[in-house]
């Protein structure tokens, strides 16, 4: 793998002014993996003004033609689709055989998606003596983690592409490597100069700079809450809009009268693909009393077809980082000393392993909503069970947090199910075992964020309407 020497500002490759160098860590190996420069204050000055500047004539683009760019991108990432599953691999430490699946093909199809949404920025309305028209926000600060970087980028890069923004991108320390690939998928297909910069370096010093930047129109950001914290506050002196994806503490509600074999493969599945890193893990598992027993049997028996390590057989690779790897043992070693019960896992490395940021899977039994492994995002392989009695207690428990990002509901069938997903407070809700939608808005209630990505609701986040009074 290459190291990077450059950064891609206003359609070059360019030194950047800043002069450090930043490493990134194998997760498998725990030896480097890539260096990339880090960017000082003065290279966001630069990648602002060139997508200052290149807002002028992209923003006033037909549809077309940046629908054409965009199939143009989605081919050309087909085509790159083993570079960026090496960098899935590499950087965020996802076993080789499941980069594709868990990384690329869904951010590919989310792309694509965007290529006919260009079109709805031509769609007028006229209201009276008024003629409404939509337009492009402008100059967009994307900042992204490193859990799912591909599919983080493309959920704010393809609506930004679509709606005819400019974007400047700082990918979190740990993933460069997607965005730089995007760069020079970007570049190849001929999307203008200055449509998309990509810096690296440090979040705590250049994200501050992005998003207080008086020539940034908006900040749209997934990360944690502190972060998500700190963006806001720094951005509105200039009054910009601002979008957050924070973190979640996701319930899952399983009914008595659930087929349980099913909701558990499809729970553990749920916690613990991508190593637990995923902002909608359904990391809170509600089981009535009446099958609590049978249920964390399930539980751990399903566990085992969930093997650690880096072969074609294992689901379930090393944490992105050391310092990911350390806070997921603390909320372990939380979790034994506040009383739940370790039914699975713990704080030992897995067996048979003596390298990279693993921790073992980890099942936590008669847990309850106070402990802290229930109210705070633990981002690594834990799941919680709580019981419940009845099905009024069970979405209490499932709305009793200050996140509202997604939810899950194993009913007896897709009517009942439906009902109790009506009453979770969570701007996602996935009935008996349903897939991701890539049409469907993505977002969260409450402390889980602000704004949406994907489908229509996705690209309103990125435009401006205008009413003209003729
Ligand atoms: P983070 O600190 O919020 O980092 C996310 C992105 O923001 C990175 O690109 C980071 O850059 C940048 N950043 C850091 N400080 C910033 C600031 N003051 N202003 C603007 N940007 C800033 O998240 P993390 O440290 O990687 O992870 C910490 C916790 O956040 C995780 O344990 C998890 O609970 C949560 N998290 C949630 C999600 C989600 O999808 N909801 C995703 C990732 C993490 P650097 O990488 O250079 O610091
Ligand atoms: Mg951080």
């Amino acid at each position: 793998m290459k190291n990077y020497t450059k950064v891609y500002i206003n359609g070059d490759w360019i030194t950047p002014h800043g002069t450090g160098i930043q490493d990134v860590i194998n997760p498998f190996t725990e030896e480097l993996a890539l260096c990339v420069p880090r960017c000082d204050l003065v290279d966001v000055d630069n990648a602002v003004a060139a997508a200052k500047e290149a807002f002028k004539t992209w923003s006033q683009t037909s549809a077309q033609y940046r629908s054409d760019l965009i199939d143009a991108i989605v081919a050309k990432m087909e085509e790159r689709k083993e570079d960026l599953c090496q960098a899935a691999h590499i950087t965020m430490g996802c076993p080789a055989h499941l980069s594709g699946v868990i990384h690329v093909d869904g951010p590919i199809h989310g792309m694509s998606t965007y290529a006919k949404r260009a079109f709805l920025m031509e769609a007028e309305e006229e209201i009276g003596h008024s003629l409404v028209v939509k337009e492009a926000i402008g100059v967009c600060a994307v900042i992204n983690p490193w859990n799912y970087p591909l599919h983080q980028l493309v959920g704010k890069l393809a609506p930004a592409l679509a709606a005819g923004c400019t974007v400047v991108a700082k990918p979190a320390g740990q993933t460069p490597l997607q965005d730089l690939i995007m760069a020079e998928i970007l570049d190849e297909v001929g999307v203008p100069a200055g449509v998309f910069n990509v810096i690296t370096g440090s979040g705590a010093t250049l994200g501050p700079a992005l998003s207080s930047h008086p020539d940034v129109d908006m900040v749209s950001f997934t990360g944690s809450n502190q972060a998500g914290i700190q963006i806001a506050k720094e951005a509105a002196p200039t009054i910009k809009r601002v979008t957050q994806e924070l973190g979640g503490k996701s319930p899952l509600i399983i009914t008595a009268d659930a087929n349980l074999e099913e909701a558990m493969t499809f729970a553990i599945q749920d916690v613990m693909i991508n190593t637990g890193q995923t902002c909608t893990a359904l990391s809170r598992m509600l089981v009535p009393h009446s099958i609590y027993d049978e249920a964390v049997a399930t539980a751990i028996a399903v566990l085992e077809h969930f093997p650690v390590g880096d072969n074609e057989e294992c689901m379930i690779g090393p944490m992105a980082s050391l310092s990911q790897k350390n806070t997921v043992l603390d909320f372990i070693a939380t979790g034994i000393e506040e009383g739940a019960t370790l039914v699975a896992g713990g704080t030992d490395m897995p067996a048979g392993i003596d390298k990279g940021f693993y921790v073992q899977p980890t099942i936590f039994a008669n847990v309850n909503n106070q402990m802290t492994i229930a109210r705070e995002e633990i981002f690594g392989p834990v799941l919680c069970v709580i019981p419940y009695n009845d099905i009024d207690e069970a979405i209490d428990i499932a709305n009793d947090t200050p996140y509202g990002l997604s939810s899950g509901v194993f009913a007896k069938d897709r009517d009942s199910g439906l009902k109790i997903a009506r009453r979770i407070r969570a701007g996602l809700c996935f009935v008996n075992g349903a897939e991701f939608n890539y049409e469907a808005p993505f977002g969260g209630y409450k402390q889980s964020g602000n704004g949406r990505e994907f489908g229509d609701e996705g690209l309103a986040e990125f435009v401006e309407v205008k009413s003209i009074q003729l």
